[in-house]
């Protein structure tokens, strides 16, 4: 857990006083993520390089685990926080491996033990140690060299993370990949990070919380869909952008909505005299059809007749098939580009969930606004 206490930092220079943080106080749970955002200049970088005592408080209090960090030794609580800068911070004439072990070197590790860690920390960012253990920075792609930064970050694994905008260099579609792939890990990892970025989309997508800054004052802290619902002042609403509610969907996953209680379901089996009196039971127009837990696709009632004996001669395959992690706004797009309402929902062996459709995505959104207003 990390708490900041009325944080305050002052800049003098010359005659000059920039006030970068003024007063700030919130807490940060562990094993979370939380986002700082703002524009540049707001005071980001400033709160991070405190908190790992690169730069002295102004005044105010910063305590890690119900520690002032005052009473850390400086080295020792940098050697415990891991930091990952946008320019990665790469030494160019060190191999990768070097670079990873730069802190169990200090840490006095035995090679064998470095080596090992090494190793295993490129599996974990997905870069075969073979390949890449003996490289150079210069040789290594940008999304590959901030994975780097961020294996040497994680190699005497500790408990804090402080990420500096660091996919701000990275290209819109690896950055995409690379900030699935952290979300991925941090799910297995399980560290605190503090994450820097002025982009409003990458912060709702890894926040589980975020702080909004604004010339150094922290106007609120507040997990995305909160801010998004309730935005705490017109800085703050123009900031996150007019497409409030479209980023809403964003954020919200199929399996979030996915009905599971339903009664238009048969089995490909399913002879097909039962088909008039299974409608008869639903109120659904339609049925959707499963095989071995699958969904084959579906039966509308309006081609059901007393001669229709097969039940495969009448299923109509879906257009699309949502995944259980697709986000409504996926859900939406496959929604209007396949003109069709209703899909059915697959978890990753591609069993069936339950269904979704235009209906109860207008319920879900209207609910939280109901429960947040
Ligand atoms: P951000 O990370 O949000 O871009 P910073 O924390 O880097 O913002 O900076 C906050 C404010 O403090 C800015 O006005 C910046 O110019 C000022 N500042 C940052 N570092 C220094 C410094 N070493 N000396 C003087 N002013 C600084």
């Amino acid at each position: 857990m990390i708490a900041y206490n009325s944080v305050t930092k002052k800049y003098t220079r010359k005659n000059l006083t920039t006030i970068a943080l003024s007063n700030v106080s919130f807490t940060i749970n562990k094993n979370s993520i939380v986002v700082l955002l703002g524009p540049s200049g707001c005071g980001k970088t400033t709160l991070l390089r405190l908190t790992n005592k690169l730069i002295k408080l102004t005044s105010g209090s910063i305590y890690i685990n119900n520690i002032n960090i005052n009473e850390y030794k400086d080295v020792e609580l940098r050697q415990n926080i891991g930091y990952v800068i946008q320019q990665t911070g790469l030494f160019p004439n060190k191999t990768v491996a070097e670079n990873i072990g730069i802190i169990p070197k200090v840490k006095k590790w035995k090679k064998i033990k470095i080596k090992n860690r090494v190793e295993e920390l490129l599996d974990l960012v997905n870069l075969e140690p073979k390949k890449f253990y003996n490289k150079y920075p210069s040789e290594l792609s940008g999304g590959q060299a901030q994975r780097i930064g961020f294996a040497r970050a994680l190699a005497v694994d500790p408990e804090i993370i402080l990420m500096d905008e660091p996919f701000g260099s990275i290209d819109p579609i690896n950055r995409l990949q690379i900030q699935d792939e952290l979300l991925k890990l941090q799910s297995n990892i399980k560290k605190t990070i503090l994450f820097v970025t002025h982009d409003v989309s990458e912060a709702l997508k890894m926040g589980d919380k975020i702080v909004i800054f604004k010339k150094g004052e922290l106007l609120q802290y507040a997990t995305p869909l909160e801010i998004l619902i309730n935005p705490a002042n017109d800085y703050v609403e123009s900031f996150i952008g007019t497409d409030r509610a479209l980023k809403i969907l964003g954020l919200i996953k199929a399996y979030n909505i996915a009905e599971k209680n339903i009664d238009n379901i048969i089995n490909i089996d399913t002879p097909g005299d039962h088909l008039i009196n299974i409608f008869n039971n639903t109120k659904d127009d339609f049925l959707f059809v499963l095989s071995d837990k699958k969904p084959i696709g579906y039966i509308p009632k309006r081609i059901i007749d007393d001669e229709n004996k097969h039940i495969k001669n009448l299923i109509i395959p879906f257009p699309f098939i949502i995944e259980e992690h697709h986000s409504l706004n996926d859900v939406m797009a496959y929604m209007l580009r396949y003109e069709n309402y209703h899909f059915p929902v697959i978890n990753s062996n591609g069993a069936f969930i339950g269904s979704i459709s235009y209906k109860n995505i207008k319920k879900y959104i209207s609910q939280i606004y109901k429960n947040n207003v």
